[in-house]
């Protein structure tokens, strides 16, 4: 779904860290936010998500204002750099989770569409099912009975990435999801993302303060500093022709 960010503003209290953000994001893209730690990145996704509410300005999803819709009827998936995967519950019953509350007010799985769809209650055998299709697609299957604890780094990042792949979510909010794992797993888990982009199709609105990570992965980056964003263009242009000196200083290319 396309997004559209319209002059959103953040202050807590006195602080101002969102100032007048615009964005419009197509349908399907890999969209990055790029910059320093402390710029805003964080906060931003967090308003797209429904997570926090902006002083300001206006959040629309597929075309539609979201302003004061709560996080679960916005339709998208957040994962978070801390994978926040409950220790007592198994990989299976962590992957169930969002599903199990949604079956709650009930979902099912339209045939023609092949997507959840709120409607009607989502039974046990097709919340197991959806779950084992998503753990085979991201090589963690034969983990499904173990505990969070008994995973490694890049293998619970992976189940946090299958809780937020079950619900199929129109849009992707990833917050600095692979900043835990070790440099070698990183560039890994990367090449997964974007294989994940390519084959789902749907919009992904990723965070990072990494160049390399937002380079390889986006079709487009959008590079924040202060709370605000200098410059949004595809990897190679901000490389290439940076808006300006700012840019090109963070990027660290010649200008
Ligand atoms: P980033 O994700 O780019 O590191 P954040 O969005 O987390 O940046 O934070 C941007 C600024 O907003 C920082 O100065 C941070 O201290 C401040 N901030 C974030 N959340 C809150 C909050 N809940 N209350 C007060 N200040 C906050
Ligand atoms: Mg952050």
């Amino acid at each position: 779904m396309s997004i559209s960010l319209s002059a959103i503003t953040k202050s807590f209290g006195k602080n101002s860290v969102l100032k007048e953000i615009s964005l419009d994001i197509a349908d399907g893209e890999f969209l990055t936010l790029l910059g320093p730690s402390g710029c805003g990145k964080s906060t931003l996704l967090r308003i797209l998500a429904g997570l926090e509410l902006q002083s300001s300005g206006t959040v629309s999803i597929g075309g539609r204002t979201v302003d004061g819709v709560r996080p679960k009827r916005r339709d998208v998936a957040m994962v978070f750099q801390s994978y926040a995967l409950y220790p007592h519950m198994t990989v299976a019953e962590n992957m169930a989770l969002p599903l199990r509350m949604r079956g709650l007010n009930a979902w099912q799985r339209l045939p023609l569409v092949g997507r959840l769809l709120p409607g009607t209650r989502i039974a046990k055998r097709q919340i197991e099912e959806e779950v084992r299709r998503t753990a085979d697609a991201l090589s963690i299957g034969p983990l499904l009975d173990r505990k969070p604890g008994q995973l490694s780094g890049g293998q619970r990042q992976r189940v946090a990435l299958g809780r937020a792949m079950v619900r199929q979510p129109t849009v992707f909010l990833m917050d600095e999801p692979l900043s835990n794992l070790d440099a070698k797993l990183r560039v890994q888990m990367r090449a997964e993302i974007k294989e994940l982009h390519s084959r789902l199709g749907v919009t992904f609105v990723y965070v990072t303060h990494d160049q390399s990570e937002a380079m390889t992965l986006s079709n487009r980056v959008a590079v924040m500093l202060d709370g605000e964003l200098l410059q949004v263009a595809p990897p190679h242009e901000i490389y290439a022709d940076p808006d300006d000196r700012r840019v090109a200083e963070f990027i660290g290319s010649p200008k």
